[in-house]
This record gives C-alpha cells, structure tokens and sequence, in this order.
C-alpha cells in the first residue's frame, strides 16, 4: 500500500471540500453558478498524485468546466466519470446548511453528497491506497458540468474524443446496483398560429384551438403505435410515453383563438433512435400542416438525451454483479451515460447513495455506503489498470 500523501486531504476533508465549493446549475439564471471552484480543486488533488490534467471550458456557457484526469498511457484502461454541478436547493427544507457537510444519524448530509460530488472523493481516496505507479493501463477521471440542466458538458466530451477507455464507471447513486438501461427523454413545443376575430363570423378567421384539437389527436394515435411498436419488460413503464404536458391558447370566449402552444414530451426506449422519434412526430402531423400552410410549427424544448442501453452479457456488467453482489438494472431517470458511452467503451451507472435522497432536501450519503464504495472502487481500478 502507497504511502498517504500528506498534501492531500483524507475522505472526509475530500467529502467537506466538496460540497462547501458551490456548483449549482438551474435554468434559472438566478441560481445557475460556475463550477470553476469544483473543477480547480479536482484538478489540484488529480495533479498532486501524477494524473495529467485537461480543463475543457464548455462552450455555449458561462463559466462552466469538464475535468479529464488521465493517469498513465497507453490505450484501454477505466474511466470514473461523474458531474461536478448539483441541483438549487430550497433552505427552508433543509435542517442544516446544505453546503456544510452535516455528520448525523450515520448519515452525511449535504447538497451533492450522493449526486454525486461525494463521488470525486471516494476517487481520491481509493487513488490514495492503491499503488498508482504499479498500473499498466490508464485511469481517467471526468468531472462534468451543466449534468442537472443541459448535459453540455458531457455532450461537448463525447464530441471531443479525447480518451478511449475500455470501460466507463459513472457514480451517480445506485446503491452500487450496476444500472445497465434507462429510457431517453426529448421535449417539444408544438405552435398553432391561427387568425383572430370575432366570434359572430367564425369563417373570418383560423381557430388555433380548433387546429390544436386536430393534432391532439393526431397525437394520441403517435402515442398508440408507439405503445404498439416498442416493448421492453425491464422497465416498470415497458412501452414509450408521450405526455400532453402544457396547453396555452386565446384570451376570450367571444374572439377566435389566434394563437396555441402545446408543450409535450416523449420517453424513448433503448434501441429507438432521437432522429426517428422526432421525424415520426413530424409525420403524424403533416397532414395538418398541408391542410393550414404556415401555421403549424414544431420546436424542440430542451436538447434531448437519448436512451441508454449496455448488455447484460458485456465484461463490465459481469465484473461490476460480482464485486457488488448486485445483479443490473433498468431506472427511469436520464444520466451521462450514452454520451460517456459514444466513446466506444462500455459503460455502466453505479455509484454510492440512493437516487431517492438526489434532488431532496436533506440529501445525504449514509456511512455504510463508504466502505464498499471503497472496496469497489480499489477492486475495480485493481482489475481494469493492472
Ligand atoms: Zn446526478
């Protein structure tokens, strides 16, 4: 075993440091914050204990960081990838202060501590135990930004293919279940721009609800074929969703509705393609765009992130069920992981805490995630870099 480096903080100090740095992403301007402080703390630790350091700045934000720590040369080798941003939080909720890391009940409380900054530590940690100069293959470490809002961040790394890892590990909370699937979500607003006037002379003008009453159904029949077409029995919701979210439209029971905005999303299955599900909407809604010219528009909402599937069968998914003792899984929620996934390596979600305790207050990681983590994390690097 390596000798601790006395300039590098232990476990704990690592956890505090962390959430005391604020990193917060909202599309909320008034919440959203740079991850500089995160990024340059994580850069500072990797450094001292050899790794090579790249500090991508995202573009398209405002001071927004990736990290990639690369530790050795060659191809192959693991990648332990996680976003260094959080989630605002709501202070009346909380029953200590969200960036003071709050030792409680067996549990350590704090914003970030199981999504997923506490995740940089037990990186550091296990790099600190291990012989780092006996591996053979590299070991990276990526810190993204923007994960809770836009997955900029992850979205510029994948593009960039700076490393080709063999395998990928992303932390978010999985009770250390190897999470192997997860549906993709993409969201749109459908516009009817229609031609007011008055009630009395209907035939003046283009009723947007009634055009909008149109593509609702057009709509429910997207959403029967796809519940018709795709089947996956992993997931508690087997088939694709469509869900009418937002409708908005005219000011007057005595005016024809000028104008209509509906905003809907759709939750993909793995194997079905972001562009397919798209031009399918744009299919089923053609007709009516022939039949009123000009007035139909489709716009995306927020950039979509696709679904995520690694086989159950793969290497990684074996090796991560023994070390855990845990056998894979399919979630509802969205990750990094099929942008970490395009770098060609295969690609897990599994980390410490519970996807229950993210997004909440009082959001803690309990300590008896902290000594498997560990051990996982050392038997993992032991098994892909040695
Ligand atoms: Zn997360």
């Amino acid at each position: 075993m390596q000798k601790l480096n006395k300039s590098l903080p232990n476990f704990s100090q690592a956890f505090s440091q962390l959430i005391a740095l604020p990193s917060i992403s909202s599309s909320q301007a008034s919440w959203d914050q740079s991850n500089q402080s995160v990024i340059n703390l994580l850069a500072t630790w990797f450094e001292t204990l050899g790794f090579d350091i790249t500090i991508q700045v995202v573009p398209n934000t405002t001071g927004k960081y990736n990290l990639i720590a690369k530790l050795g040369s060659g191809d192959g080798g693991l990648l332990l990838a996680g976003h260094s941003d959080t989630v605002p939080f709501d202070e009346n909720r909380w029953l200590s202060d969200p960036m003071k890391v709050t030792d409680k009940d067996n549990k350590l409380f704090g914003l970030g501590s199981c999504d997923m900054k506490g995740f940089f530590a037990f990186i550091l940690q296990a790099c600190q135990q291990i012989d780092l100069s006996a591996l053979k293959k590299p070991l990276y470490v990526l810190a993204t930004a923007d994960e809770e809002t836009t997955m900029a961040g992850a979205r510029f790394f994948a593009n960039s293919e700076l490393i080709k890892p063999d395998v990928a590990i992303i932390g978010e909370p999985t009770n250390l279940v190897p999470v192997v699937m997860h549906k993709g979500h993409m969201s749109h607003k459908i516009t009817i721009k229609g031609q007011a006037g008055h009630s009395s002379k209907p035939a003046n003008g283009v009723n947007a609800i009634e055009v909008m009453h149109q593509v609702i159904s057009q709509l429910f029949k997207l959403k029967e074929q796809l519940a018709q077409s795709y089947n996956n029995d992993a997931f508690d919701v087997q088939t694709p969703t469509l869900n009418l979210g937002a409708i908005h439209g005219g000011d007057n029971a005595n005016r024809i509705c000028g104008h209509c905005e509906l905003d809907i999303d759709m939750r993909s299955l793995p194997g079905m393609k972001d562009d397919d599900l798209v031009a399918w909407l744009a299919e089923i809604l053609a007709p009516i765009a022939e039949e009123y010219p000009g007035r139909l528009s489709i716009e995306e909402l927020d950039p979509s992130s696709p679904s995520f599937q690694q086989n159950c069968d793969s290497e990684l998914v074996i090796t991560a069920e023994k070390f855990s003792g845990h056998q894979c899984c399919a979630v509802n929620y969205a990750t990094e992981a099929p942008f970490v996934q395009q770098l060609g390596c295969q690609t897990i979600v599994m980390g410490p805490g519970s996807i229950d305790q993210a997004h909440q207050p009082n959001e803690y990681l309990a300590h008896s995630e902290i000594l498997k983590t560990n051990k996982f994390l050392i038997a993992l690097i032991q098994h892909y870099c040695s």
